[in-house]
Order: structure tokens, then sequence, then C-alpha cells
């Protein structure tokens, strides 16, 4: 064989070696396996990339994008809250994309204004309470938790909790920091027991009657409706006269170093869209980001609400500030 046989033989392999690597992304992702595979299987079936899912807790996992620098094999962080999103590309670990598709597709809100990351799903920090103590016309406000006709009737989960850190973020970019700690004091005084690790016992706790009120996910609700219908927990809709409800994301931005940008720019813009965003949405019981996608039966059932519409990038902005405020209102 000659030398050029040998030469195009190697040019050959080369070339199908890219195409092959150009036909993966690497997702490291917050959100777990179950709820995420059969959307990157859906994605692998209709456009023949494979995606390569590394999941884990999202410290752990930003800390492993941030140590492995320009050698990380990610193509796209996912993740839920927009005070990680935040953090991360406060951190450098995120690049700045450009897309019609998702800017189109994602309302303005619900992304980065740098384009660095964009939501995905959303999710309703909401007002639940016992239907069998509490009329949901009693209920009005986040605000009015502090009321004194709750006194000791409200439950919360830990100010620790990067949810309530963002919830109350956002209420300093709505209300300023003094009014927001008059809040916060005012519902840790009418609290009926010590705050909760997570928005599951918390919701038992609910049930049980331990408490009447309280504030969570509401796709945590959804899961004990699913597997008891007749749970004595409802959801109410608060602020709807004025802020909306409390809304997060879960959200997805390509990572600086991304050795698949394109392809990863891809996946996200497919991500947005229609027949996606019903999958992405539904597994986790979260609303579709797209607001021209509509939610899961169990979710339409809740109702139509108004939800905040400041850029869910002021829960990163204020989170440092909201932890400290609520260090000052003794909320623990
Ligand atoms: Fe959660």
């Amino acid at each position: 064989m000659t030398k050029q046989w040998w030469l195009a033989a190697l040019l050959g392999l080369i070339s199908v070696m890219q195409a092959q690597a150009a036909e993966e992304v690497v997702v490291y992702s917050a959100r777990i396996e179950k709820l995420i595979k059969p959307i990157f299987d859906a994605y692998t079936k209709e456009t023949g990339v494979r995606i390569k899912a590394v999941t884990g807790k999202e410290g752990p996992l930003m800390e492993r994008l941030k140590a492995e620098g320009a050698k990380t094999p990610a193509d796209i962080l996912l993740t839920v809250d927009a005070g990680n999103l935040w953090q991360a590309a406060q951190q450098g670990l995120l690049a700045m994309v450009d897309s019609k598709i998702l800017n189109d597709n994602i309302p303005a809100h619900l992304r980065d204004p740098d384009g660095q990351w964009y939501g995905l799903s959303v999710r309703a920090r909401t007002i639940i309470y016992n239907t069998k103590k509490v009329q949901p016309g009693e209920l009005s406000t986040y605000e009015d938790l502090g009321n004194q006709k709750w006194s000791k009737r409200l439950c919360l989960r830990s100010s620790k909790k990067v949810y309530n850190q963002s919830l109350v973020a956002m209420m300093i970019a709505r209300h300023g920091a003094a009014r927001t700690e008059a809040v916060v004091k005012s519902w840790v005084g009418n609290l009926a027991a010590p705050v909760f690790s997570d928005d599951e016992d918390l919701i038992k706790a609910i049930a049980a009657g331990q408490c009447d009120v309280g504030i969570v996910n509401s796709y945590y609700v959804g899961r004990f409706k699913k597997t008891d219908p007749k749970l004595p927990v409802a959801l109410f809709w608060p602020n709807q006269q004025d802020s909306g409800v409390h809304v997060n994301i879960s959200g997805a931005g390509v990572t600086r170093h991304a050795k698949h940008p394109d392809a990863a720019l891809k996946l996200l813009e497919w991500l947005s869209s229609d027949k996606a965003q019903k999958l992405f949405a539904g597994a986790n019981l979260e609303f579709p980001a797209n607001p021209g996608v509509q939610s899961d039966p169990l979710m339409a059932a809740w109702g139509a609400f108004k939800h905040d519409d400041i850029n869910v990038s002021e829960a990163g902005k204020r989170q440092a500030e909201a932890v400290m405020l609520m260090d000052r209102a003794g909320y623990k």
C-alpha cells in the first residue's frame, strides 16, 4: 500500500471521528436521570444526536465544571433555580448565546438578559392550606401570612433552602428590604412549628393539621395528589391583584468551554419547543416556560394564575442580601 493510501485512510478515519464527536452533547444535570432521560431519548430518536448526561447535586456539579476549566467535557449545565444559574454565570461557567428561537420561545423575565441561561420550566412557590381548616377566601397574599389571624398556624421550610432565598430575594426586588424584612419577621412570629427541612414534610404537617397554611413548590403538591387525591391540602394562587405568584425556573445554559457549542445550542432550542416543553414540564409536574404550550392536565386543573414578571435573575443578584435579611428577621 502506498503512503497516499494510508494518508487518505487516516484522513477518512479522522473525519468519521469528528462527525461522531459532533453527534454527542454532554450535559451536566442537577435534574435526576428519571426526569431527563425520556426527554433526551426523544431528542436522540428525532435527531440521531446522542446525549451523555452526568447527573449530580448542583453544588458539586458546578464545582466540577469550575475545576475542569477549559478541559471540561460538559456542553450544557442544566439545573434548578435561577439563583443557581445566576451563580454559574457569575463564576464564568456559561457562554453567552444569541438565539432567536430561544428568545421567541422563552419570555424575557425567565431567562438571563445576557443569554447565559434560559428557563425551561416554571415552578410556582405558592401558598397551600388545609382544606378542613381554611377557606380559600381567607387567603390573599404572601405578605398577609404575617397577619395576626395566622398566629401559630403558619409553617415554613428552612431559610437555608435556595427556594426560600429566591422567594425573599424577589420580594426585596419588588418591595425593598425594609418592607420585606417586616413581612419575614411577621411570618416568623406566626410559626406553628420549627421550620421544616423539606417541602414534603411541610405538606404532611399541613395534611395532618399541625399547621393550617404554608408555602411550597406546587409540583410537590402535585406528587402527593397523584397518589392521594383526597389529601386535605390545596393550592392557593396569592397576590393575583398585584405582584402575582412567585415563580422560579429550572433551566440551562451552554458552558463556556463547550466542545460542541453548536450541537448544545440546538439541543437547548429544541428543549424550548412545543413538543419538548410538554415532556420537560410534565415530567416533574411543572409548568412549561414557553407560554404557547399547554400544561399537564393535573396542573391545568389548578387554574390559570398570574405570576411575577420581575426577571428571575434578581433571585441570584439579591440572594446574599436575602440570606442576611432572613437571618436578621430570625428566620432559621
Ligand atoms: Fe424541588
